[in-house]
């Protein structure tokens, strides 16, 4: 028998005795009917007018609630307790009848069984004000107050605002201070707990810093000599919530609070969960602490970092304690620099000439006298048969296509070279459906490693490996190749890898590429790999992503994404091959201007075969590949009237196309249609946009009835890809200009977002001649949310019809993710512009998730390319059902009843990913993807 085994043996018996007392105390009959008569007690003392039958109503039901039994449910008087408080507003004086009421509801709020729902009315409700003043009139400790606001404040984010406007804040200092000194102290820990809470709010810290909040806290801990328990607990977590400015971190160091804290982290034995707490209260002390030169000097000559080291050790499976330990460690060891010369990706030498012919130019608007745009949109809306930029080519050698177009895809040189070091590499797999026809792939949940992966990260910084041992580069973008085990390439179209360092035998570590001049949007990913050897654990760590908050670490209850693997003529998910883990981890990478910290995604696997690989985040779509189906996709040329013209050309000199499609039968009257304006990939790392684009041309150029119907109906006119230089560069978010596309509509520039603004002059031109879009919808991809949703710009029956539509076609959509609002900072997206500016009520965004759903359908799987071309399509027959007029649909709409169409789902909010331990971390910059 062990240590432990007599006190187990022991308590376990205690536990089941006290089981069967309880039984037989209390019959669930019994229990029932104590909760009953509780409930008629309370209603009766409510009915109570005078204050003498008050007090003695509430005496009574004092003395039967302490004998009231566990078995017993409070949970039917939650909606009585509010009003019970509110008899403390009406007795202020009688403090008979107070104290009476506050046993009262203090008992039912700490009761077993539904003791905590009371406790969360009576913190959501105006009551919580009655007891906040029956608090600040007490003269003495009241103990039972205390246990009363213990379990109410933890319920209510507001309880430390609240608690300064009603001035009770500093009532719990005073009460810690006098209970110190008084002869019979009571138990401090309701009131840490009501102080914690007090702490929430950082002028409540600030002010009541200046009362000696500091200096009592620490009296009190050296009182416990070191012992965890759980006042110890609520002493460290008031202390982390003090010590967040410079002038209380002084005075800790004045008072060698360290000394006291530190012995706490080298404690062994057991991991209780309050020794849990303990810890990382403490490790928030200490970032704190280290956040200052002077916190930092105290913690070198006290040799922190090999404590912490030790304590990692010992804790490998704690992600948040690691977190801390890495947040100090980050603060305390010099700061790491990406393996790279220059953080930064600058095509600016070739971009200047187009950049300094930036006209002074206003955007264009309805009354623009500029004759060659009129005449531009009038030749490339028009029905002339003859008119198109890539003529039709038919059911011929589709490789033998994308391998001619990709010749005059204009590419800048990688970095530091001259024009050409581009290896040709085109994505003929992608023309193969066979290639593309994946089962549903579950989403990853294999479990996530990050405690493991960090620790590994951590030791190899601590041990000053990453700043002092020169790993090989074995792949770098401006001389390709540098023959190692592995060969890594990435010049070629949507390729963003720019180094590749080898750690060990089968480790590496990767370095993206930013978005052409900017230093940041690392996200996409896409490179290959030769010589890979079958049954070999490789990692490569991908070390400077700059979010975290992604698909890849956002599980929820149906999993996250996995990656893609191209091998043997087909693709995979990494997550179903052997081996696989993932963890996606903040580092100790320092973008060297903004100084946040990147993110490693680490990825382990095997391969079953010997073989050349490609690594994706997405299912690729290159530029060449839109041009191959542009000019193969098939469709009935005698029914069909299908164009592919050049709109303008991008920064680059590649072309950024309009399609018209419409009925080839009286064509004479096509420019009466109302039109339909669709269009995608803006972003150019949201590569499932241009699959959805693929799926709905497909669909709109078929022989299905639906497509024969919408023809006859509609003009369409779809801008397939509205950033082709980001598409080629393997950019994440922005253009050439370094500026994200979605964002500049306001006020578009000809020279640094032509297409942005032959795009927006389009939709005036339109709308000038009457013919505005009736719906407006830009395709997008989401990082961070499961599903497919939209967002609209006004909350109207009119407005919500479409969503509603695809709701009940589509099962990866989920109407509760739909929102309609104007956003301040999404001004410069399409969507709003148009709705903005040129009166289009019917604009939207589309979403797809960039890995799988969370509800419905697929629930639990990814969308792969079948999957996308799905919403494609159904997004094009739902504008079938919608009617064919701004009138027709409002009175469909009028029609439908929201309220009982399928809202089964909930709403879903985007869950925040665990926060790190660190309260102050500055969070990147995260833009929304619209
Ligand atoms: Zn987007």
């Amino acid at each position: 028998m062990g240590p432990y085994g007599g006190v187990l043996v022991c308590s376990a018996f205690q536990q089941s005795r006290s089981k069967i007392l309880q039984k037989a105390c209390s019959s669930p009959v019994v229990a029932k009917k104590t909760g009953e008569k509780l409930h008629s007690d309370l209603e009766v003392l409510l009915l109570e007018r005078s204050e003498e039958g008050v007090l003695k109503k509430v005496n009574s039901v004092r003395n039967h609630l302490q004998g009231i039994g566990n078995s017993v449910d409070v949970s039917p008087v939650a909606a009585l307790v509010t009003r019970i408080a509110f008899l403390l507003d009406k007795y202020p004086d009688a403090s008979e009848i107070s104290q009476g009421v506050i046993t009262i509801l203090r008992v039912i709020c700490t009761h077993e069984r539904g003791g905590a729902g009371c406790a969360q009315t009576l913190a959501y409700s105006e009551a919580l004000n009655s007891l906040l003043s029956a608090y600040s009139r007490q003269r003495s400790i009241n103990r039972e107050m205390y246990l009363l606001l213990a379990k109410v404040c933890v319920h209510d984010k507001l309880f430390s605002v609240k608690a300064r406007f009603t001035g009770v804040f500093g009532i719990p200092l005073n009460d810690l201070n006098s209970n110190a000194g008084a002869a019979k102290e009571m138990s401090t820990q309701p009131i840490l707990q009501v102080l914690r809470a007090v702490l929430a709010n950082r002028l409540n810290v600030t002010l009541l810093n200046r009362r000696g909040l500091l200096p009592a806290l620490v009296m009190l801990m050296k009182k416990k000599q070191g012992v965890i328990d759980m006042e110890m607990v609520l002493l460290c977590e008031c202390l982390a919530a003090a010590s967040r400015s410079k002038n209380s971190v002084m005075q800790l160091l004045e008072q060698n609070v360290l000394d006291l804290l530190l012995p706490l982290l080298e404690r062994g034995g057991m991991c209780t969960s309050e020794k849990i707490r303990c810890l990382l209260a403490v490790l928030q002390v200490v970032i704190h602490v280290v956040s200052f030169k002077m916190g930092r000097k105290a913690v070198a000559r006290k040799s922190l970092c090999a404590q912490l080291m030790s304590l990692a050790d010992l804790m490998t499976g704690q992600q948040g304690l690691l977190n801390g330990i890495s947040e100090i460690l980050y603060r305390c060891l010099p700061p790491l620099r990406l393996p790279i010369e220059r953080t930064s990706r600058n095509y600016t030498t070739m971009l200047r000439e187009s950049f300094n012919k930036r006209l002074s130019s206003s955007p264009p608007n309805k009354d623009s006298s500029d004759s060659s745009l009129v005449e531009l949109f009038r030749r490339i809306t028009s029905f002339d048969d003859n008119l198109e930029d890539l003529p039709y080519l038919g059911n011929i050698d589709r490789k033998q296509v994308l391998l001619n177009l990709a010749k005059d895809v204009v590419r800048p040189p990688p970095e530091g070279m001259e024009a050409g070091g581009w290896v040709a590499e085109a994505e003929f797999w992608m023309l193969n459906p066979s290639n593309l026809q994946m089962n549903l792939e579950p989403l990853n949940v294999s479990p996530a490693l990050e405690s493991l992966a960090l620790l590994n990260h951590v030791k190899a910084h601590y041990n000053q490996e990453l700043t002092t041992k020169r790993f090989p580069v074995v792949y770098d973008v401006t001389h390709g190749p540098l023959f190692e085990d592995l060969s890594f390439e990435s010049r070629f179209e949507g390729g963003n890898l720019r180094r590749v360092i080898q750690r060990s035998s089968r480790e590496y570590d990767l370095v993206l590429n930013p978005d052409v001049n900017t230093m940041r949007h690392h996200f996409w990913f896409y490179f290959g790999v030769k010589n890979m050897t079958a049954r070999v654990v490789y990692t490569f760590n991908i070390i400077n992503l700059d979010r975290r908050d992604t698909m890849y670490t956002k599980r929820g209850n149906a999993g996250g994404l996995s990656p893609l693997l191209f091998s043997d003529g087909s693709w995979t998910r990494l997550s179903s091959l052997p081996g696989f883990s993932l963890s996606c981890y903040r580092n100790h990478y320092r973008h060297p201007l903004k100084g946040h910290h990147y993110y490693t995604l680490s990825l382990t696997f095997l391969l079953p075969a010997n073989s050349t690989c490609y690594l994706s985040s997405s299912f690729p779509y290159s530029y060449s590949l839109l041009r191959t189906h542009l000019c193969t996709t098939a469709f009935n040329s005698n029914s069909v009237f299908y164009k592919v013209r050049k709109m303008c050309n991008s920064v680059l000199g590649n072309k950024c196309y309009l399609l018209t499609i419409t009925d080839k039968s009286n064509l004479s009257r096509a420019a009466q249609k109302p039109v339909i304006f669709i269009s995608s990939r803006v972003h150019p790392g949201e590569t499932n946009s241009s699959h959805i684009m693929h799926g709905a041309l497909q669909a709109l150029l078929s022989e299905h009835p639906a497509a024969v119907s919408l023809r006859e109906k509609f003009v369409f006119y779809v801008v397939p890809m509205l950033n082709p230089d980001g598409v080629v560069c393997g950019n994440q978010r922005c253009g050439m200009a370094g500026a994200d596309l979605n964002r500049q509509y306001e006020n578009p520039c000809p020279t640094q977002h032509p297409t942005v603004f032959y795009t927006k002059a389009l939709l005036t031109y339109l709308t000038a001649n009457n013919r505005p879009p009736l719906v407006v919808c830009d395709i997008h991809g989401h990082s961070r949310a499961h599903n497919v949703f939209m967002f609209g710009c006004e909350d109207t029956p009119a407005q919500r019809l479409l969503p509603n539509v695809l709701h009940n076609r589509l099962k990866s959509f989920n109407q509760g993710q739909c929102t309609y609002k104007l956003e301040a900072s999404k001004r410069g997206a399409l969507r709003i512009s148009a709705w903005k500016e040129l009166n289009l009520s019917l604009s939207y965004t589309m979403e797809c998730t960039i890995a799988g759903c969370d509800s419905r359908g697929y629930k639990g799987f990814h969308l792969g390319v079948e999957e996308l071309k799905e919403i494609g399509r159904e997004l094009i027959f739902a504008l079938d059902e919608i009617g064919d007029s701004r009138e027709s649909i409002e009175s469909i709409a009028a029609k439908t009843d929201f309220s009982k169409q399928n809202l089964s789902v909930p709403a879903e909010k985007i869950h925040c990913s665990d926060s790190s331990s660190s309260s102050d971390d500055e969070a990147n910059v995260i833009e929304d993807d619209d």
